[in-house]
């Protein structure tokens, strides 16, 4: 089916943002709404305003900055009056704002030759559109680079009376009478188009419904599966070789890693399989605790595999494995793409035999002639950095081997299930002794000079820093664009004197690699990065971690980047940089304030939800595109009821009243429900 209004060009660019069907599109929500009482009148405006405004364009032109900065202005005008609005870096937009045009603008007030406005969001009706603001609801829809919000919101006002009138409900009338929400397509009407702010409010609650609906059967589903036994190697606690890295070990472990290692070796003793989760903070000590769980399936004569993201993560994993088992007399085994042919052979030769070996790799451990003779344990570092098939595919390398993921993307015990399946949590809730906290800081942008002259004190006593700037969703080009202008900034700039390099999202896997290298090996002073920075990379002399326009990120993705710096016995400093609105103020001292993990994902997904805190959703996956638990708690209570209440009757979804539930169940979590199947 050809939705009109969409040749192969556009649809690659829906595609981008998720839609390749009719349904993706109606499900394709707006993701907030402005109407008279959101819109401020421009007279009102106070410096430090975070605010919504619209207005037309009645003068603009193209202002060059002392720096080389140039700068896009305008000056809109509503019924109340007049301001500028300056966008910095983005001459072109001259290109597509006229005079005349009528534009909707989210950012906000500050100082510059009185006030001006600066966007954060630019929404242009063109010149045709009239100001109608004051009677109705304005939908504002996600756009993406080759989709701008005109051409989404045209599209989906030209397709919704074709394809409406098509849409059935498929759930209860009963279950939702007593969740309140109306019918899906009175739903899918009310967000899309809605008369009032309220109607919007209780369309978006039907999906959210939904969403939580299919979440709690999932949860349930998997608990009755997490309860069926599945069958596992049995291994034995001989104390050998795991009593011998105890006794050689340069520290202490924690009471924590202690606690943990003897979950995951109750799990690893039974008969059954371990699918366990451990969860702990950056720098929390993960990687000891897999290396115990590692031995205790070498000395019973099995294999041990620990995958890692990216080629630099595994290879300092060997290089921590290497040093930590030299006194046992034992070597792991790295294994990447980038190895030759030769060192290919001499591996495989290695994992052919039947010697029990750990071995380190990146997902090329899970590639077709990466063969095991004897895996008994899978170890996922940073698991969420892989999709679910890679993380099976290791599993799948051996004879029922035991599977433990370790993540630093704290997630909530009571929420855990819901999004990560049947597996049992670990979590390391505790650091090693000693570490000194980050010393966290917001600063202003009046103290810009000062922050620099900071970092090159750092830098100037031998210390590394990083720096790192937001992603910005729209446009990755204009990304790119304004990393190289900072990046150039720096290095003609007041830091002309050190050695800087610039890693960004556009540079292949092997060329990242290579800057984060030299950054370890210290040739590299300091790193400009827009992409957030390589997780679980540990550089002990880097002592700064300065974020550019800390308002575009989540807290739980600041605390990550925090977690990159403190590694060392220097003290080190997470600074926060630029204006940003009181309310992000707020948000922000979060993590300010805090230096915990879970606390601030806690705060994180009451504030944004849980999408932003796996900074990208997997497609098809158990997360939240609309609903957020945390938020929606009565909903969620209510959708809880009825997955009980359904699943009490027919558990399987197998009747054919369930039939519709059942097929959109396996269509949404397809995924999902292939997580369940791991025993
Ligand atoms: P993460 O949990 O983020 O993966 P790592 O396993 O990389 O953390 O550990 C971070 C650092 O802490 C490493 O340098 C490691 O050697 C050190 N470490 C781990 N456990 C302890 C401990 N019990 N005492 C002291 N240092 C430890
Ligand atoms: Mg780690």
């Amino acid at each position: 089916m050809y939705l009109s209004g969409v040749g192969p060009v556009r649809a690659d660019a829906l595609r981008r943002i998720g839609i390749f069907t009719v349904r993706d599109l109606l499900h394709h929500v707006p993701h907030r709404y402005e109407d008279a009482s959101t819109i401020a009148r421009i007279s009102r405006l106070r410096i430090g305003d975070d605010a919504t405004i619209m207005g037309r364009v009645i003068s603009k032109g193209i202002i060059p900055t002392r720096k080389g900065l140039r700068v896009f202005q305008a000056v809109i005008q509503d019924e109340s009056g007049l301001i500028e609005c300056g966008w910095p870096g983005q001459p072109f937009l001259d290109r597509s704002i006229n005079p005349g045009d009528l534009l909707l603008l989210a950012g906000t007030v500050r100082f510059f030759h009185g006030r001006q406005f600066a966007p954060r969001e630019t929404i242009n009706f063109g010149a045709d559109e009239e100001d109608q603001a004051a009677g109705r609801v304005l939908s504002v829809y996600p756009a993406t680079e080759g989709f701008s919000f005109k051409q989404v919101r045209a599209l989906i006002e030209r397709n919704l009376d074709t394809y409406l009138p098509l849409v059935t409900e498929y759930l209860p009338s009963a279950m939702l009478d007593e969740a309140q929400v109306p019918a899906l397509p009175e739903a899918l009407r009310m967000v899309h188009r809605p008369a009032t702010l309220d109607e919007a409010r209780r369309g978006r609650s039907r999906l959210a419904f939904e969403e939580l609906l299919f979440v709690n059967i999932l949860h349930i589903r998997a608990r009755a599966l997490a309860r069926t036994p599945r069958a596992g190697i049995r291994f034995t606690n001989r104390r050998d070789l795991t009593s011998k890295l105890k006794a050689t070990l340069p520290f202490e472990l924690t009471d924590a890693q202690v606690r943990v290692t003897r979950e995951i070796v109750k799990d690893m003793t039974s008969g059954e399989r371990m699918h366990r989760l451990l969860q702990g903070d950056v720098g929390s000590g993960k990687t000891i605790v897999a290396l115990f769980a590692a031995l205790l399936a070498m000395e019973n004569g099995f294999q041990a595999a620990v995958m890692a993201p990216t080629e630099l993560l595994a290879e300092q994993h060997a290089a921590t494995f290497a040093k930590l088992l030299a006194p046992l007399g034992l070597s792991p085994l790295f294994i990447s793409g980038s190895l030759n042919a030769k060192a290919r052979r001499a591996a495989a030769t290695r994992l052919a035999s039947r010697e029990p070996v750990l071995v380190v790799g990146t997902h090329a451990l899970v590639q077709g002639d990466t063969e095991f003779s004897r895996l008994g344990l899978a170890v996922v570092d940073e698991q969420h950095r892989f999709g679910v098939e890679q993380r099976l595919a290791l599993g799948k390398k051996g004879e029922r081997p035991d599977i433990l993921l370790m993540s630093a993307t704290p997630i909530p015990r009571s929420l855990a299930l819901t999004v990560h399946g049947d597996l049992d949590v670990s979590i390391i809730d505790e650091l090693p002794p000693g570490r000194q906290p980050v010393t966290t800081v917001r600063r202003l942008e009046k103290s810009r000079d000062k922050v620099f002259d900071f970092v090159d004190t750092q830098l100037g006593k031998g210390r590394q820093a990083y720096v790192v700037l937001p992603l910005i969703e729209e446009s990755e080009k204009v990304q790119l664009k304004a990393a190289t202008k900072a990046f150039d900034e720096l290095r003609k700039g007041r830091l002309s004197h050190r050695r800087l390099a610039l890693l960004h999202g556009r540079m292949d896997a092997a060329a990242k690699d290579d800057v984060m290298r030299r950054f370890r090996d210290g040739t590299i002073d300091l790193l400009v990065s827009t992409t957030v920075i390589e997780v679980g990379i540990d550089v002990a002399n880097a002592t700064v971690m300065l974020v550019e326009h800390p308002e575009r990120f989540g807290l739980s993705q600041l605390h990550q980047l925090r977690g990159r710096v403190g590694r060392g016995a220097e003290e080190s400093f997470c600074i926060l940089l630029g204006d940003v609105s009181p309310d992000t103020e707020d948000r922000l001292s979060v993590v300010v304030n805090s230096s915990d993990g879970f606390k601030v994902a806690e705060a994180d997904l009451r504030l944004r939800g849980m999408g932003d805190l796996f900074g990208q959703r997997q497609h098809g996956e158990a997360t939240f595109k609309i609903a957020n638990p945390f938020v929606d708690v009565e909903l969620n209570a209510l959708a809880r009821e009825s997955a009980l209440g359904l699943l009490a009757k027919d558990p399987m979804l197998s009747s054919k009243a369930n039939t519709p539930i059942h097929q959109v169940l396996r269509r949404r979590f397809d995924r999902a429900m292939e997580l369940f199947r791991v025993g």
